[in-house]
């Protein structure tokens, strides 16, 4: 956090240092991210991402859409529009956001999108299948993915019954987890750990992880087997 004199923000640790929270999928032939925070241009250039066939939003939020704009790098390179999937809230406010992405007399440097919109119905994205489960930010519907075996989970404080059965048979989840303390709109660590085991998901990692959490290695101490910390550039092979 800017300014922060706190411990966890002065940490010398590179997994303390955490940038918005986003993740790549890639399959063989298809590569998508989740979501493009103000963080989406330096992630991709460290990632060394090349081509991105999609961007799935999970909801409006600034830290989640805020980098939309910088695709227009992938758009120079593909000759192609950005696929955009996401529901019709977030649609909204990303055309409100970056008006001059969806005007009529289109100027070169513009970024070029192409909405898709989705709800709760599984799709696919090249050879990557896709199944939107929804999840509440306090009052806000939110997408999670699942992909295969493997559920993301991002800015959530709750999840009724029968979206939790489509999460159930997952080998990993990323799930979110602020703090120790309760929040309004998201999981706090005791309550994405109570997820975690409710769906019997064998391994959890948890994101969206605040500066009042505490340093990545004190707290990871306190984690039981099969649970973790996530942190920028962990990779996963599933
Ligand atoms: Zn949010
Ligand atoms: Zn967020």
């Amino acid at each position: 956090m800017i300014a922060c004199p706190c411990p966890v923000c002065n940490s010398v640790n590179p997994k303390d240092k955490r940038l918005r929270c986003s993740i790549l999928v890639q399959s063989a032939t298809t590569t998508l991210a989740v979501d493009a925070g103000p963080d989406f241009r330096y992630q991709m250039l460290r990632a060394g991402v090349k081509n991105l066939d999609a961007i799935l939003f999970t909801h409006p939020h600034k830290d989640h859409v805020a980098g939309l704009d910088d695709v227009r790098a992938f758009n120079f390179f593909s000759g192609k529009p950005m696929n955009i999937y996401a529901n019709e809230l977030t649609q909204e406010v990303i055309i409100r956001e970056f008006p001059y992405a969806f005007t009529d007399t289109k100027y070169p440097g513009l970024p070029e999108i192409t909405l898709n919109p989705i709800d709760t119905e599984p799709f696919t994205v090249g050879d990557i299948l896709v199944t939107p489960v929804l999840v509440w930010h306090l009052k806000m519907p939110v997408l999670a993915f699942r992909f295969g075996k493997f559920t993301y989970i991002t800015d959530a404080n709750r999840i009724d019954e029968p979206e939790r059965e489509k999460i159930k048979g997952s080998e990993v989840m990323v799930i979110n987890a602020l703090r120790k303390e309760k929040h309004i709109s998201h999981f706090s660590l005791s309550e994405a750990m109570a997820v975690a085991q409710d769906l019997k998901v064998p391994q959890t990692f948890l994101t969206h992880i605040s500066h009042q959490l505490g340093k990545h290695d004190d707290v990871s101490k306190e984690l039981p087997d099969g649970i973790a910390l996530a942190y920028d550039t962990l990779q996963l092979k599933i």
